[in-house]
Parts: C-alpha cells; structure tokens; sequence
C-alpha cells in the first residue's frame, strides 16, 4: 500500500472536515477562550495522522467527526450515508451518553476502554492528549484540584488502553508526567 493519499481520500477527509466544522457551527471549547470547538477534532485527527505508520483515512475521518454524535444534532444515518459504517462505528464507540452526569461518564470510559476497536482506542488516547495540551496551554479558569482530577482520569482511562500504539502511549505518558509536575509544582 502507497502511502500517498489519493484524491478521493483527501475528498473524503475535507468532506468530513466540512461536515464536522458545520456541525459545531457556534460552539467553543470550554474554558479555551473563544477558539471555535472544530479545532479540537482538527488536533486529533492531526495528532494520529503524525503518529500513524500507516495511511489509515478511516481513523482520519472518525477522528474528525469524533464529537458529532455526542455535541451536536449531527444523525448516525447521514454519518453512514456520507462516510460509510466503519466510520459510523467508530465513531459510536467514542460517544458518551449526554444523559448521564460527567462523573459517570468518566467512569463509563474507563470501563469500556478494553472492549474499544483499536480505532477507537487510538481515538480515545489522542483525545486525552489533546485535552491534556489545552488544560496546559489556555488559561481555562480551573482550580489546580480540577486539573489533577482531570490527570488522574486520563491517567486511569490510559492505563486501561494500554497496547493501544507505543507511539501514542509514549506521547501520553510524557506529556501527562509532565503536566502532572507542573501542577502540582505550583502548589
Ligand atoms: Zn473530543
């Protein structure tokens, strides 16, 4: 296998780049200022693309359409019928229930970490990562207790993903290490 990207892959992906940047149309990453919530589905999707040996356009464009499900009013049958049901499955796999509350939803990942496909496993731990570099990089506005209760999770959640890719684990561990210092050396 090539690995070029075709021009109907690189369709595809801005397709779901189109869709996903719609579908947040108004909504913000919490805490991170006014940065559009698109940007967060652009860094994962960028973070596994940098990693991955291998073209994998499929994990591309779940990545991007990651939080559709869960954030917005986007439909599981216009994901399949755009993207095709591996990306719909994918996708699924890292939805949340909305109805219940944060903490449960917290436990709930970790949880189900070890049943994820390894695409949604992947996912998952760039999603930290990415959620990791915003608590360190935006002012947010959290206390220094949330943001250790936010590393301890993430921590949790990764160590239930383990063997998910050594490259994506190494980047998690380091960076969570590091952030997990710098917090609790302001204390
Ligand atoms: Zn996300």
């Amino acid at each position: 296998m090539n690995e070029y990207v075709t021009r109907q892959e690189l369709d595809i992906f801005l397709k779901a780049l189109a869709f996903a940047a719609e579908m947040h149309t108004g909504q913000v990453k919490k805490s991170c200022g006014k940065l559009p919530y698109i940007n967060h589905p652009i860094k994962v999707a960028g973070l596994l693309s940098s990693i991955s040996p291998k073209k994998d356009i499929t994990l591309l464009v779940a990545a991007l359409l990651h939080d559709v499900l869960e954030k917005t009013a986007a439909d599981p049958a216009g994901i399949k019928a755009a993207f095709g049901k591996d990306v719909l499955v994918i996708v699924r796999e890292v939805t949340d229930d909305r109805s219940l509350p944060d903490t449960e939803r917290k436990q709930r990942q970790i949880e189900s970490a070890g049943r994820l496909s390894p695409a949604a496993k992947k996912i998952r731990l760039a999603d930290k990562i990415c959620n990791m570099r915003d608590i360190m990089t935006y002012p947010l506005g959290w206390s220094r207790q949330r943001k250790l209760a936010y590393l301890e999770f993430a921590g949790k959640l990764a160590a239930e993903l383990r063997g998910t890719d050594k490259m994506l684990e190494r980047i998690f561990h380091r960076e969570h290490s590091a952030a997990v210092r710098a917090i609790r050396g302001g204390e």
